[in-house]
């Protein structure tokens, strides 16, 4: 059964095939949705247009997510080609290197600047200029993770971003809610990807990650697909300003059993 034949989706995030955008691109391509895909720059266009190709989408348009003329120009195009927008994905997050190792208290100000700029305000700024052309019914969603609300070692300036992105999926649910627009959150287990690259030790924390987590498995890009596919169906239409564990169960853990 498809559940998106018929929806304009506009995925922003895409930086190659181990992105957490790509797993939710697939899963909606498998899932009929017509597809839009947004990426951050120059450099990526050369990995994000092959991918789209292969799934037979055209609308690849580059945006720099601090640059609200962009974000604008990339509505102003998505209007052109699919009229109305049904489903919005906000897949970006940004911080330095220098801010995800040692301690939070040593974020710089620059630093918090700019992971809460493009990890956080993006969304919203995304939510304001897509609004005119959003369908009722449309879903918007963002990723998170647990160091929102818990201390992750060297998550720090990601961890207090995600913790107002989450806020931010509050707010915007009761302010779009009337229109009948939902807004959600997925909080995805550790991935390998190219930003959970950038978090100091990510690569220790991934190796125990299934010794730790309920279901025992490590959590995949398509895993948090098909949440996504849920998120953007009418399966989910009661369903808005949540965060959606997408974990293994990880996040429901007190103390994690003896690993023998
Ligand atoms: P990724 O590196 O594939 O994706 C991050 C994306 O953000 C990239 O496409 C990058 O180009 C984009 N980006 C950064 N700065 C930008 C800018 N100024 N303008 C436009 N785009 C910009 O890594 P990912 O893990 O797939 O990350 C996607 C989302 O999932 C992020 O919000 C991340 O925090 C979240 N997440 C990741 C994990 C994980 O373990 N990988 C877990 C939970 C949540």
């Amino acid at each position: 059964m498809k559940l998106l034949e018929g929806k304009n989706a506009l995925i922003f995030g895409v930086a190659n095939d181990r992105s957490i955008a790509w797993g939710i691109t697939e899963a909606f391509h498998q899932h009929g949705a017509n597809i839009g895909l947004s990426y951050a720059g120059e450099v990526l266009t050369k990995r994000v247009v092959p991918l789209a190709e292969s799934i037979g989408c055209t609308f690849v348009e580059m945006c720099d997510v601090t640059d609200d003329t962009q974000i604008a120009a990339v509505a102003e195009k998505a209007k052109a080609e699919f009229g109305e927008i049904d489903i919005l994905v906000h897949a970006v997050a940004f911080a330095n290197r220098d801010e995800l190792k040692g301690h939070y208290y040593e974020t710089s100000r620059e630093g918090f600047h700019m992971a809460m700029d493009i990890s956080v305000y993006s969304f919203t700024a995304m939510a304001r200029a897509f609004q005119p052309i959003l369908r009722p019914g449309a879903s918007l969603m963002t990723m998170t993770y647990y160091g929102a609300v818990k201390a992750v070692p060297h998550y720090n300036v990601m961890g207090v971003a995600k913790a107002a992105l989450e806020a931010t999926v509050r707010y915007m649910a009761n302010d779009f809610g009337p229109q009948h627009i939902r807004v959600n959150a997925i909080s995805a287990g550790a991935i390998r990807t190219l930003a959970a690259a950038g978090v100091s030790g990510f690569k220790t924390m991934h190796s125990h990650y299934a010794e730790i987590a309920p279901l025992r498995e490590n959590v995949t890009k398509d895993d948090v697909g098909q949440a996504a596919v849920f998120l953007a169906s009418e399966m989910s239409r009661m369903t808005t300003g949540e965060v959606l564990y997408v974990d293994a169960g990880y996040n429901i853990v007190g103390v994690p059993e003896t690993v023998e």
